[in-house]
């Protein structure tokens, strides 16, 4: 913001800092008025790389565009106001001449000052340039980005030009674009977000009108933007001088404000409330949070001043966790560059200490690009592998979720050893040391990073070039600098000195390990008798496979390389991929749900499909009429969040629970759990679930931590098929000696053998109808494919196929993607002929065809002599009642 002749003009930024922390904006009016001096520059290097990388991304985009087409830049000669003027004037020009892009295009009014990164001039299908209904030329405001996701500030921040472009009265654009890191584009349709911005805008205006002196305080509670911020340290310091409660390591926003509310202010206050100043009403912390926090204040307050942090136990079971030490555990940590590639990023380090004799030895699988980022990862999945032959009894030990997460990024990134690397997870292969470690003890520390709690037990230190993350990639980005000159021997240097740093974070790993079970043992904790609570499981693939995956055994032999493949090869090939396609496709989603539920619940909101409540209640389980299981409902509030835009009724959620009830999806090293549950309601910001007894299984009286995206749709009748009748059933032929591909449709479609016909070949009168029904009856167990473009006649030809062989007495199943589409299909069919005897199961009470029938396969099964005609999705046609027909 800006005072200009006496007017307020506010910009993007206002706009965003009303979205992440208006205090922000309190903090920004008040050095404009002189009560306050500006925010001293931080001195974070962090900060500057990504304002240095935004830099380099924006260039780099905008060279690409100038070489494309007609571009004008038209930044602004400074910051005076002839120069914001001219450079508006010019923007405005450059629009009505249709100039196709227009870089830093400057929006200067009376109230408002923005300069978006690209206007871009949009064309319709055939490439001209698009005009609206009056003749003005349409943009679309673009603005780069070097992260490599859409965030909520940067989408508001693209809105807002889009707004003004509206407000200065010219054509609307279509869409609002952020270019990002790694050449990941968005987009959405600016109508969509014209209104927000403007609403937005607004409110900004309105706050400044009422402020008239300093916030006080003059810090405010953290927010997630902190970290971005060029107040962080006034805020901090603040928060520090006035110890206020967020220095309660793990305290959430929500129970901060509640605590305040109620008169509860400072740490010291908290280390020793009693249990009646609890907040209840109007809204109520609870009880095990509330001792939580006060437990966590009181050690806090205790150890300040000590030498070391000092710690306590809180949760023996925990202790679970910790499997059996083994000759061949390793423990491990990588290091990242989410800079590198353009904004893609690179893990570029794969750092282990393992056991060589008595000695512990320590090595590094290194990448400077993507192509060795895929050799490493693939050498260190197969170092793995090779080593548990040796040690099956081995742990790899790790510190925090980021590990686990990169395996499975790199698997899907590289798509290679997806099976392995899932396997390994399932297996728990992979300790998280954070997990156990923030379950069993109570630190005296702000946080639970391994650099605040190893001062207890590790005897190296960090007096070193790096010594933090940031400052590792900051390094990293150095040395790939060196590299782009010239000067490998620099670039080694630094890798050396990175190197040195992953190796402080591997031995504290590994040292951390040892103190756990010495701490096991002073204090008398035996933790094989509670292994087996906790032993390590994840089932993410509810029918998963745990041999080698029948989709390798069929590649057994089949080169790599298409071009030199028989054509029985590629068969298999195609084969393998279609056997493993489903458990593939889940896998991203099922990944994704496991990132997320492992991570703590500050990080676990940033997701925007995860919801962090801020109030659980859970009713009595009861059971009434012919109901079997007892249920029980537990009802979601999240402040602020309006939960019907990241809940539906169509797709069930998950609720997480911090220690997982049984017969709950666990998650490897971890206590956390979670399951399914039924929406009943959605109210704005709350939401009513119900949750069901599980069969064989005790009930359970806890509340969940958090609202998880739902599971991926179950597709395991299909792939239960595909892997045990064809993959299985090829193997066993091959076996056998047997053919591999009998004379059946699905081998003809797989080997592209033409249509196999009794006579020989199919009919050709020319009348489409009656050519495929005569070269359907004519078919030896093959195949007929129709195809033709949109338009051309195939359901009128289809539906009249179908009633002519339905007459003959054919039995025919209609399947699609859609049930519309099924549905179509059939109803073309019963116009043509009424009288033929057709079932589906319509898709909901509300929508069924006039041939709904409840159960098809039964329904089926009592037509004997006539034909008919059968409609369902791929799952209908898997399921055993209609296979058996
Ligand atoms: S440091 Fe955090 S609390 Fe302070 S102004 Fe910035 S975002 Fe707001």
């Amino acid at each position: 913001m800006r005072k200009i002749q006496d007017r307020w003009v506010i910009s993007p930024r206002d706009v965003i800092a009303e979205l992440e922390c208006n205090h922000r904006l309190h903090l920004e009016w008040s050095v404009i008025n002189e009560l306050l001096p500006p925010a001293p520059r931080e001195d974070s290097p962090e900060l500057e790389l990504l304002a240095e990388q935004g830099i380099v991304h924006e260039r780099k985009l905008a060279q690409e565009l100038k070489s494309k087409g007609s571009f004008i830049d038209v930044a602004p000669a400074g910051f005076a106001h002839d120069a914001l003027l001219a450079a508006h004037e010019k923007t405005l020009t450059a629009i009505s001449d249709g100039i196709e892009t227009i870089y830093q295009a400057t929006f200067f009014t009376n109230s408002f000052l923005g300069f978006a990164d690209f206007l871009i001039l949009v064309k319709d299908d055939s490439g001209q340039p698009l005009k609206d209904s009056e003749g003005r030329f349409v943009y679309d405001p673009v603005d780069a980005k070097s992260a490599r996701s859409a965030k909520r500030a940067a989408v508001l921040q693209v809105a807002t030009y889009a707004a003004i472009m509206q407000e200065l009265n010219l054509a609307t654009p279509q869409k609002v674009h952020l270019w990002l890191g790694g050449d990941a584009k968005w987009s959405t349709s600016a109508l969509d977000l014209i209104d927000l911005a403007q609403f937005f805008m607004k409110r900004v205006r309105e706050r400044l009108d009422t402020y008239d002196s300093l916030p006080t305080p003059q810090w405010a509670p953290p927010k997630e933007s902190c970290a971005r911020c060029r107040w962080s340290t006034h805020c901090d310091t603040g928060r520090r001088q006035d110890r206020d409660l967020s220095l309660i390591q793990g305290i959430r926003s929500t129970s901060r404000s509640l605590l305040v509310t109620n008169g509860i202010t400072t740490i010291d206050q908290m280390a020793v409330a009693q249990d009646e100043d609890r907040p209840k009403l109007p809204r109520e912390v609870s009880k095990a949070t509330f001792a939580t926090l006060r437990d966590q204040a009181a050690i806090q307050v205790k150890g300040e001043g000590a030498p070391k942090p000092i710690y306590e136990i809180k949760s023996i079971e925990a202790f679970g966790l910790m499997p059996e030490s083994s000759e061949g555990d390793i423990w491990f940590d990588m290091e990242g560059d989410p800079f590198a590639n353009d904004g893609a990023g690179l893990e570029y380090m794969f750092g282990y200490l393992f056991r060589n004799g008595s000695d512990l030895e320590f090595k590094t699988f290194d990448a400077r690009d993507l192509a060795q980022e895929k050799i490493a990862f693939i050498e260190f999945i197969q170092y793995l592998i090779e080593r548990r032959k040796t040690f099956p009894d081995m742990h790899v030990y790790h510190y925090a979720s980021y590990e686990v997460s990169a395996m499975l990024r790199l698997a899907q990134r590289h798509g290679v050893l997806e099976f392995e690397v899932d396997s390994l997870i399932r297996e728990g292969l992979f300790v998280d040391l954070y997990a156990l470690v923030r379950n069993a003890f109570r630190f005296s520390t702000e946080s639970m990073s391994i650099k605040y709690i190893e001062k207890v037990y590790w005897t190296g230190n960090r007096d070193k070039e790096v010594s933090n993350a940031v400052g590792s990639v900051v390094q990293f980005e150095k040395a790939l600098g060196r590299l782009r000159d010239g000067k490998e021997a620099e670039f080694t240097k630094i890798l050396e000195e990175i190197k040195s740093y992953n190796k402080d974070d591997v031995d504290s790993t590994q040292q951390l390990d040892q103190w756990i079970r010495q701490q096991a043992l002073a204090n008398g904790i035996d933790i094989a008798a509670l292994r087996p609570v906790h032993e390590a499981k994840a089932e993410m693939i509810s029918d998963g496979e745990h041999e080698l995956p029948i989709a390798l055994q069929l590649l057994d032999g089949v080169p790599a390389d298409k071009g030199n493949r028989s054509e029985e090869q590629q068969a298999l090939a195609l084969l393998a991929a279609a056997v493993s396609f489903h458990q593939r496709e889940a896998r991203p989603a099922w990944w994704a749900i496991f990132e997320r539920a492992l991570k703590d619940l500050d990080e676990m909101d940033a997701f925007n499909d995860v919801v962090i409540p801020t109030k659980v209640e859970v009713g009595p389980w009861t059971i009434s009429g012919r109901q079997r299981n007892h249920r029980r409902t537990v009802t979601i509030e999240a402040d602020g969040v309006d939960l019907s835009h990241v809940l539906d009724f169509e797709h069930i959620p998950q609720l997480l629970y911090e220690v997982a009830p049984s017969a709950f999806k666990e998650i490897q090293g971890s206590t956390r759990g979670f399951s399914d549950a039924k929406i009943v309601e959605i109210d704005n910001s709350k939401v009513v679930f119900e949750e069901i007894e599980k069969k064989n299984f005790p009930m359970w009286d806890t509340a969940p931590m958090a609202i998880l995206p739902g599971s991926p749709i179950d597709t395991s009748t299909i792939s239960k098929i595909l892997r045990d009748e064809l993959g299985a059933g090829t193997l066993a032929r091959k076996a056998e000696n047997l053919p591999l591909f009998p004379n059946t449709a699905w081998c003809d479609v797989l080997l592209r053998r033409d249509p196999r016909q009794l006579s020989g070949s199919l009919t050709h009168s020319g009348d489409p109808v009656e050519d495929i029904t005569a070269s359907l009856l004519d078919s030896d167990n093959s195949y007929v494919a129709v195809q033709g473009p949109p338009g051309t006649g195939k359901t009128y030809v289809g539906a009249h196929v179908i009633a002519k062989l339905a007459k003959q007495g054919w039995k025919i199943g209609v399947v699609a993607q859609s049930h519309a589409v099924i549905e179509h299909l059939m109803n073309n069919v019963q116009e043509i002929d009424s009288s033929i005897k057709m079932a589906k199961r319509g898709q909901s009470e509300k929508s069924r065809p006039k041939y709904h029938v409840d159960e098809v396969g039964p329904w089926a099964a009592g037509i004997v002599d006539e034909g008919y005609v059968i409609g369902g999705t791929v799952w209908s046609f898997s399921s055993q009642k209609l296979r058996s027909l």
